[in-house]
């Protein structure tokens, strides 16, 4: 009681010092279970992000030790006149500032000390319930911590991203997706139940069945309808193995042919089909190297010129298939019979074998590569879009094969397609209006060593290009983990769904107080 006081205390004088007159050392006294910091340091964290693109202070971070606490702080930002802005921060892996608020308060949802009860009861760490195959998680636990927690009990969540340092919530704003997702949805098809503070204040349950359309406001809904405080996540037997390949393709439509002959395997549920299907494309001899790829080399390297790419473009199809030691006698010949329908160039095979969990966790492994190297706290001027299925020929040939050309692209490039039935219509994402769309994630990296194609300019004028190119061509593209910078750009990105995203909104955060990094609505203060 004494510490709710105290954190109540702390946010009345926040309100009071609107105008940036906190006494730091005050609320640096706070013996809060939740702390309200000013601290330089927790300001400078919260106002940066992974795109290092923007940098925005907030006027305080909330390190919250519950679901009330946040409540307790979106309340009081909610109450308060003229009030104040609330942005929960996962992890900060947004590119573009999403995360980030200048007036008002960041809640730093991972790391730091979270308290015993976090969430509804007495929710800390992930509480996995195994008969059920579900686990309860904090909205801003880490997807490594999810997964080794559920691992001790034999279970893995189904759907994945491809780098797990992410939080939950923070996915589940967006949509959260990898090679499963042909198969089991994005993350957001995969979400029984959800604890929510509104932008209201209020902490609420919800799913299909409770409070339904707040439940689908959240998922996919980049943080605009309220901080999602608990999630609970679908399970299945994890698998110990994995088998991972990787083939080349020089012709594009034998390639997407292929991965779209793929994904369509996930009808029939009986049959024999690839856990994760990915792709990447290779457009220069650098990246085939890269972060994404370090697989090929040392021990097998890969030469552009050596296999006679067509345009100078070669695709990489990427497919695992997981396995028990108990069935490891089968399957090689599965996935022979499944290599056996594919159109890959013979000599390109590339197999390697591991643990699941070392599948999953792949790219912190590079992550750390990148680091040493003091190459991964640069910007990142990434580019996400969900591309129509009718229109990925026409997207290759004006961008892989010519906008991009024979430049260095200065990261991976990767494409899969997947299926919207996958992908349940009432979440506030949008996709495009196909049965089957790719993600193409243009991954990067902006290096300040001289080489103009590598400049940051550089790439965000080449984003802009692309982007104008399928305005021009007609390619009705939507963005993934989108950013526009005006309502009317918003209103175009959700199109038929605008009216609803709106309404969603004057619902569930009035005041328009949360998550305004995105840019899509002004707080009414
Ligand atoms: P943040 O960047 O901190 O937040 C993102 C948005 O969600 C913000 O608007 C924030 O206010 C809001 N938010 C955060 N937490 C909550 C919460 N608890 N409740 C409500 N709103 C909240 N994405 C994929 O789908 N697949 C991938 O394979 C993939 N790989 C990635 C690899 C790397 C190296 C990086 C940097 C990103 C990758 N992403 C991928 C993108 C990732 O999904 C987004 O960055 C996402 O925003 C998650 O990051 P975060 O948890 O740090 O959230």
């Amino acid at each position: 009681m004494a510490t709710k006081l105290l954190l109540t205390f702390a946010i009345c004088r926040l309100i009071v010092t609107v105008g940036l007159t906190v006494d730091p050392s005050e609320l640096l006294r706070l013996g809060v279970e939740g702390q309200l910091s000013v601290d330089p340091s927790d300001v400078e964290t919260a106002s940066l992000d992974f795109g290092l693109l923007s940098r925005v202070e907030p006027m305080a971070v909330l390190h919250p030790g519950s679901a009330d606490d946040i409540a307790q702080l979106v309340r009081a930002a909610y109450l308060s006149t003229p009030g104040f802005t609330v942005s929960a921060r996962g992890h900060g892996h947004s590119i573009n500032g999403q995360a980030q608020t200048s007036n008002g308060v960041v809640i730093e949802m991972s790391g730091g000390s979270r308290g015993s009860h976090v969430g509804l009861g007495k929710l800390g760490r992930p509480q996995v319930a195994v008969k059920e195959m579900h686990v309860d998680v904090w909205g801003g636990e880490l997807w490594v911590d999810v997964l080794r927690s559920t691992l001790e009990h034999g279970l893995a969540p189904k759907s994945w991203t491809d780098y797990l340092y992410l939080s939950v919530g923070g996915t589940l704003s967006n949509g959260g997706i990898s090679g499963q997702a042909f198969n089991h949805g994005p993350q957001i098809s995969n979400v029984y139940e959800l604890d929510v503070v509104t932008g209201k204040g209020e902490l609420l349950t919800c799913s299909e069945e409770n409070n339904s359309e707040l439940f689908h406001a959240v998922l996919g809904g980049l943080g605009q309808f309220g901080i999602i405080t608990r999630a609970r996540i679908a399970l299945e037997l994890a698998p110990q193995r994995v088998r991972w390949i990787r083939v080349l393709y020089s012709n594009f439509a034998t390639f997407t042919r292929d991965q779209e002959n793929l994904i369509s395997l996930h009808r029939n549920s009986s049959s024999l089909k690839f856990d994760y299907v990915e792709g990447f494309v290779i457009v220069d001899e650098g990246l085939i190297n890269n972060w994404r790829s370090s697989f090929f080399s040392p021990r097998n390297p890969v030469k552009i010129s050596s296999i006679g790419a067509d345009g100078g473009v070669l695709y990489c199809l990427e497919i695992t298939k997981n396995y028990d030691e108990s069935t490891s006698d089968t399957i090689d010949q599965e996935v022979e019979a499944l290599m056996k329908k594919l159109n890959f160039i013979p000599s390109s095979v590339f197999t390697t074998d591991l643990p699941y969990i070392d599948f999953l966790d792949r790219v912190h492994k590079a992550e750390l590569k990148l680091r040493a190297k003091g190459l991964w706290e640069v910007p990142h001027p990434w580019l996400n879009l969900f591309v129509p299925k009718s229109r990925i020929a026409d997207f290759d040939k004006g961008v892989f094969k010519g906008i991009l050309g024979h430049n260095k692209t200065s990261g991976p490039i990767l494409i899969y397609p997947m299926n919207k039935n996958k992908w349940d219509q009432r979440n506030s994402v949008v996709t495009p209006d196909e049965d089957v769309f790719y993600l193409v994630a243009l991954l990067r990296s902006a290096l300040d060593d001289g080489e103009e194609t590598q400049s940051l300019e550089y790439l965000t004028q080449q984003n802009r290009k692309i982007l104008r190119f399928c305005d021009d061509a007609g390619i009705k593209v939507k963005q993934y983990l989108p950013h526009y910078t005006t309502q009317e750009e918003w209103m175009d990105h959700f199109g038929d769904n605008w009216d609803q995203f709106n309404q969603r909104k004057m619902e569930f955060d009035p005041r328009r107080i949360l998550a305004t990094g995105q840019r899509i609505f002004n707080p009414s203060f």
